[in-house]
């Protein structure tokens, strides 16, 4: 496609395809779902994968949860798909470490290929196998899976791998802490010569390398940003983030937006659909919102710029791509809404504030799972993101009403209220002064009755914070004690990804579990950790050391979940083997 001078990155392409997109080779089926989903270009490591992926290579790429990886996997495995004929058994396997991304990367699986129709599976241990063996019996496309329960279909039989064109590994890193490099071996190695594989990490031991050499072949090799990033982040812009689970987004930003009550702030948003719900749940909490992305023609675009320019609209939410073109020299505040896919996009949002030497605002908001995303950007770009905590609802009224006495004085100074006078002169025939004033001022701080009754919003402890003080702590577990995932100096998994049990920052009460099988049938702390956390459904961060004996095992796990850990792993095999469990009294 011809594009002309007018052509801005904002500008609506024919038929409203993204050229990013289309230029990397996918086809019309996947571009309107991606148009529908409203992703406006590819993410750096879509653009890297994507072409490679769909010429057929393997690929082994280092890139973390946020970045867009998995439509970078799922857009050429979908394409792949369309092209060939239905199998009776699974085309594609997809295997990722816990239920939770499970559940994800099928429901990702499932949006991006709306149109191609393709049957997904996710099966995870945990769940009861009975509908996992229904469900594979009526013919799956695609099947996402943890190793243990992919492991355990494979030898009932219920997944056969023979017509396999495609195997995905995501978050390897991952599924080797949780005690899966066995399984994976076993898995792959029945899986046919001439599958395609993509091996994904957030980082790259040599464990990871050496499954890459063991089942990849002449892989291309993606790693995105791994250089610093050019700063062109103003000196002046103070930086900060909050920790805060998805489902806590929008209140938290109305929070932080209410504590700052910023004159012109610019918030960024991953796609098309985010702008446009973020900006009516902000206009209906009150804000003048406005919304811009590249699905707006010119005029609408014209009248929004125009609007947040006088002042009219204090809040203008943009996806990247609409705010390219943007010169705004008065932005105070940039908040993401989303931490965005690559250090260069972090640096080029908040580039908008902090401009003509004035100061500015970058705030972001950062879902547990990206934290590994953040601390990426902050290497990459050299600077100090400092992580704060969200203002409470006592530190809201505070602000409220130190507002209040503000305008208050204001008034007083101003010295023109005599119309109120008699009023008052009323109320202190019956009621003392100070009385009459602090009944007004509550009156006064009420006045937004109406708006959304404000709720404390769940503080994340942020574990990268705290692993750094931990490792620091003398080991306080007795010689022959493996630490858990918990504290866990080595593991490399991604940092807060769950909530742990109890109130944050208290470890629960531990009880210690024995399980009769130990260093003789091979048995290592990362099986516990696999099992514990995909069978039993638990947080792998809660469980505590694990000691490996020749014939019996103890691991240390909290006391309200170890009924239910007995019950589920007195049914289940660990690595393939029937292991007794009980309590162990110390
Ligand atoms: P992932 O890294 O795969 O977990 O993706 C993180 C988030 O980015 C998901 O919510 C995706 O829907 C979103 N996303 C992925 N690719 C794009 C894109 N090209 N444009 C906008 N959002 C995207």
């Amino acid at each position: 496609m011809k594009h002309s001078k007018k052509d801005s990155p904002t500008t609506p392409t024919m038929k409203g395809f993204s050229p990013g997109f289309a230029s990397l080779g996918l086809e019309a089926a996947l571009l309107t779902t991606l148009e529908t989903l409203g992703y406006e270009e590819p993410t750096p490591i879509q653009q890297e994968a994507i072409p490679p992926l769909l010429d057929g290579r393997d690929l082994l790429g280092r890139a973390a949860t946020g970045t867009g990886k998995t439509a970078a996997f799922t857009l050429p495995l979908l394409q792949r798909l369309a092209h060939s004929t239905r199998q009776a058994h699974p085309s594609v396997l997809i295997l990722v470490p816990t239920r939770e991304l499970a559940m994800q990367v099928c429901e990702a699986v499932e949006r991006y290929g709306k149109e191609n129709r393709v049957a997904t599976l996710a099966v995870y241990g945990g769940a009861a196998i009975r509908p996992q063996l229904l469900a594979l019996k009526r013919g799956v496309d695609v099947i996402v899976a943890t190793p243990g329960r992919a492991l355990d279909h494979i030898r009932r039989k219920s997944l056969q791998l023979q017509e396999l064109q495609m195997v995905v590994l995501d978050e390897a890193d991952e599924m080797l802490n949780m005690g899966f490099a066995e399984d994976l071996d076993a898995i792959l190695q029945q899986t046919p010569k001439t599958r395609q594989t993509a091996l994904f990490s957030a980082t790259m031991p040599s464990r990871i390398a050496s499954i890459a050499r063991r089942h990849l072949q002449d892989p291309v090799e993606i790693q995105i940003a791994k250089e610093p990033v050019k700063s062109g982040v103003a000196p002046l812009v103070r930086q900060t983030a909050y920790l805060v689970a998805r489902q806590h987004k929008v209140a938290a930003l109305a929070r932080i937006l209410d504590m700052t009550t910023p004159k012109s702030t610019l918030v960024f948003c991953r796609t098309r659909l985010e702008v446009d719900e973020l900006t009516s749940m902000l206009n209906s909490r009150g804000y003048r919102g406005e919304g811009l992305h590249g699905g707006m023609n010119q005029a609408q675009r014209d009248r929004v710029m125009q609007s947040f320019r006088s002042g009219q609209t204090e809040l203008l939410v943009a996806t990247d791509v609409a705010a390219r073109g943007l010169d705004i020299s008065h932005v105070s505040h940039v908040m993401n809404y989303d931490v965005p896919t690559s250090p260069e996009a972090y640096v080029h949002r908040i580039g908008r504030t902090g401009r003509a030497g004035r100061g500015g605002e970058a705030v972001s908001l950062v879902e547990p799972r990206e934290r590994w995303l953040l601390k990426n950007i902050e290497h990459l770009t050299k600077s100090t993101i400092e992580m704060a905590t969200l203002p409470t609802v006592a530190d809201l009224q505070a602000k409220r009403l130190e507002r209040i006495a503000v305008s208050i004085q204001e008034i007083l100074k101003a010295n023109n209220f005599d119309r109120f006078r008699n009023v008052v002169d009323k109320l202190t025939e019956k009621f003392n002064p100070a009385d009459v004033a602090a009944a007004a001022i509550q009156l006064a701080s009420g006045a937004k009755d109406g708006a959304p009754k404000e709720q404390e919003i769940p503080t994340i402890q942020d574990r990268t914070q705290e692993r750094a003080s931990t490792s620091r702590r003398p080991r306080r577990e007795p010689p022959g004690w493996a630490q858990g995932p918990k504290t866990g100096g080595s593991s490399s998994r991604p940092v807060g990804r769950r909530e742990r049990p109890g109130r944050s920052g208290q470890s629960a009460s531990m009880a210690t579990l024995h399980f009769s099988a130990g260093k003789n049938a091979s048995i290592r702390p990362g099986d516990f950790v696999g099992a514990i956390a995909n069978e039993a459904g638990i947080n792998s961060n809660v469980i505590g050391p694990i000691k490996i004996s020749d014939d019996f095992s103890l691991v240390k796990v909290p006391e309200e979940l170890a009924q239910n850990i007995m019950k589920v792993l007195g049914r289940t095999r660990i690595k393939g083997k029937k292991v007794k469990v009980r309590l162990y009294q110390e």
